[in-house]
């Protein structure tokens, strides 16, 4: 992905994709809603993984972050109850990784926080479709060819995926529910302001209550635990040890939102027409 060329390829190709993904073409409002949705579930379950690191002293080795985004990837490719959304959520929180990157590009490399605890925005995008890939090679097999993966790459990652999802399983068993369940989390949403629009939305799709129910049906928690919706002053989403709490930032919905108006409809439509 080093060319200009390149990345015009792939911008056609996944507002494409994400078209396909939604049915909804005509419509880059509710499509962008969508996307910002996928992102927002997609984010409580990369929280969730911080979560269970601190509530059940799961140890972790190499970075969190990277951890945390593969037990994301890993309980969205295993979800039974809606496979189509688990899987759309994946493609566009890939692609909103994806895209945040191209979005800072210009800005040159010296500017990227290579300090960061988080990987670069483009590693944690090509991480979640090897993850993908190496889960269901025929289901995300378009998705990988989008991103460049290679045939051999393709195969590599059903290791990557095996052992990452081996990995977490072996930590989360002693945790797992049998007859008795753990404590309870509680799902509250604050007052949204401006940003009621998203709040509304994130309530109608239930995405902290399902998100809850994920952790709640699964893993004994030792003690209560609050998943909240709240204005942050700020895009992004927290876990918090000391109050045991994921709180969900409506500003982030909103930057997403954004990010799919002005960064991917808009390059789509104008990568098209230079065609
Ligand atoms: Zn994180």
């Amino acid at each position: 992905m080093t060319t200009i060329r390149a990345i015009l390829a792939t911008l056609t190709c996944c507002v494409a994709l994400s078209g396909v993904a939604f049915g909804q073409e005509d419509d880059p409002a509710a499509e962008a809603m969508d996307f910002a949705m996928h992102d927002a579930a997609y984010t409580m379950y990369h929280e969730i993984g911080h979560l269970l690191v601190g509530e059940l002293g799961i140890p972790v080795l190499g970075k969190e972050e990277d951890a945390a985004d593969a037990l994301a990837v890993i309980l969205l490719l295993n979800d039974q109850d809606d496979e189509i959304e688990a899987f759309n959520t994946l493609i566009d929180s890939a692609d909103g990784w994806y895209f945040n990157a191209v979005k800072s590009t210009g800005s040159g490399v010296e500017d990227f926080s290579y300090y960061d605890e988080h990987s670069l925005d483009i590693q944690r995008a090509y991480a979640m479709v090897c993850l993908m890939v190496g889960k269901d090679p025929q289901e995300f097999r378009e998705t990988a060819e989008i991103y460049e993966f290679d045939q051999q790459r393709q195969d590599d990652c059903a290791y990557t995926y095996d052992q990452a999802h081996t990995s977490w399983d072996a930590l989360l068993e002693p945790h797992t529910v049998t007859d008795t369940p753990g404590a309870e989390i509680s799902v509250v949403y604050e007052e949204a302001g401006d940003y009621t629009e998203f709040a509304n939305e994130l309530q109608s799709r239930e995405i902290l209550e399902k998100a809850a129910a994920v952790v709640m049906n699964r893993y004994v928690l030792p003690g209560p635990v609050t998943f909240r919706a709240a204005l942050c002053g700020q895009a992004n989403a927290f876990y918090s040890p000391s109050e045991s709490q994921i709180t969900y930032c409506y500003e982030l919905a909103e930057n997403m939102y954004g990010l799919y108006l002005n960064d991917i409809a808009n390059a789509g439509d104008e990568d098209t027409e230079e065609e």
